[in-house]
């Protein structure tokens, strides 16, 4: 595929961004540690203050090429889930809001610079993070004062994190997202969960108990829905691109080993069944690499990808996965060992299926909208048998009402 010099320089600036990183990454990964040395080249990079600019294409383009780079130089993938909250999904809300109230701008230098590091936290364990918009957590009024109470779970860079974006219900049971310095007396953060995934970017559990909430911290928009959408779009596209970057550098580990190694005298890449792995591989490459430009182009252009991203992001990460276990296959003993990375990729890969939203979570999505794209009529099959397609009411009222 052809892809503009401006995307193709950005990815090359990041691949040696990861490539420089990529022994550290490593001992990140194998310590399940999170990259701080890495984060902040990143802030200086530009990477973050990116996304708090007027130009929402050239941001998105910009993080694209950016993540592809820092996956493919470095071989990690998970690491891009938590720049990505951070800077594709808090950043642009920030600046929303930046520009009349001095304390979000404060929030906002810091997350630019890369000083900071915000946790993006809907998920919670007693409602399931497959109802995003279903938030247990309360921001409550007492005395006039916004009190915030709840629980969230799972939630990337909450052990280091130096600002939480949480999302809350208010007292109009509007979707609200509230700035909480995790220092702030009645926060609790856990210590990093054990997840066999997504070791670079740790995950931790964050509890709010009568946490008192300026109302300068307090951000509502004209949809809360809408706002938290919008973000979980933003992650959706923009990681895929990470995944690109990560089959990229594991279809040339497995080009390299089938040109050198020989079994019984012949290279490997003799071999039609290896052939036929390979191909498979290059064949998902170019298949997602497709949607995902396209999908990136479509969102560049103003239009709503509700349906295209959650047609994607689960695409994605099956894409990832089955690369991760072919490379494997390909290796054999050397896909083994932990220095390929593709045993890191086969976990981040499955991490990827539940991170964002499970599959299941967006055929939901996409089985909404499609009802919304097709037409309401319903088919009726009369007592002789002939099958009558009419506007049905009640499609159309559930049409109506669907998010
Ligand atoms: C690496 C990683 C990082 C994460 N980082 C963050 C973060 O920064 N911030 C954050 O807010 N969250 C984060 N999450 C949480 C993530 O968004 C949720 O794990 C995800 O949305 C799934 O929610 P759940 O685990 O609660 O599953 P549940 O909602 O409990 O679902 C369990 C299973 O039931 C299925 N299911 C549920 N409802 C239905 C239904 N109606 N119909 C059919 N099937 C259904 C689901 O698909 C799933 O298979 C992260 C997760 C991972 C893995």
């Amino acid at each position: 595929m052809i892809f503009s010099d401006q995307y193709q320089r950005v990815v090359k600036e990041y691949s040696k961004i990861g490539e420089d990183h990529k022994q550290y990454m490593f001992d990140c990964f194998r310590n399940h540690e999170f990259p701080l040395v890495l984060w902040r080249k990143l802030g200086k990079s530009g990477l973050f203050k990116v996304a708090a600019g007027n130009d929402k294409e050239h941001a998105l383009r910009y993080m694209a090429a950016a993540y592809e780079g820092l996956a493919y130089g470095s071989g990690d993938l998970a690491f891009c889930i938590a720049p990505i909250c951070h800077g594709a999904m808090a950043v642009p809300i920030l600046a929303q809001f930046a520009k009349d109230r001095k304390i979000v701008k404060k929030y906002l230098d810091q997350a630019t610079s890369g000083a900071s590091v915000i946790s993006f936290a809907v998920t919670e364990s007693s409602s399931g993070g497959t109802d995003a918009f279903r938030s247990d957590c309360r921001l409550s009024s007492y005395n006039g004062t916004k009190i915030l109470n709840g629980k969230k779970w799972h939630i990337t860079s909450a052990p280091h994190a130096d600002l939480i974006m949480c999302w809350a219900t208010d007292d109009y049971d509007s979707l609200v997202a509230v700035l909480v310095d995790p220092k702030q007396k009645g926060v609790t953060i856990g210590d990093k969960l054990p997840c066999a995934a997504a070791r670079t970017s740790p995950v931790g559990t964050i509890e709010f108990k009568n946490v008192e909430i300026s109302p300068d911290c307090i951000l509502r928009f004209k949809s809360g829905k809408r706002a938290l959408t919008d973000a979980l779009i933003g992650e959706r596209v923009i990681c895929t691109f990470s995944g690109i970057g990560c089959i990229k550098q594991m279809i040339e580990k497995c080009v390299y080993f089938l040109r050198n190694r020989k079994v019984q005298g012949v290279k490997l890449e003799r071999h039609q069944y290896m052939q036929y792995r390979i191909t498979k591989m290059q064949y998902a490459l170019t298949t997602l690499e497709a949607l995902s430009h396209g999908t990136l182009n479509l969102q560049c252009a103003g239009n709503n990808v509700d349906l295209e991203s959650s047609v994607l992001k689960p695409t994605a990460a099956n894409t990832i996965f089955d690369c991760a276990r072919e490379a494997g296959q390909i290796c054999a003993t050397y896909g083994l060992q932990e220095e390929s990375q593709f045993y890191s990729a086969l976990l981040d890969a499955w991490g990827a299926m539940v991170g964002g939203g499970t599959e299941e979570a967006h055929r939901m999505i996409v089985w909404n909208k499609m009802k919304k794209r097709y037409s309401g009529r319903s088919l009726n099959i009369s007592s002789d048998n002939i099958h009558i397609w009419e506007e049905s009411e009640d499609l159309l009222k559930e049409i109506k009402n669907a998010v």
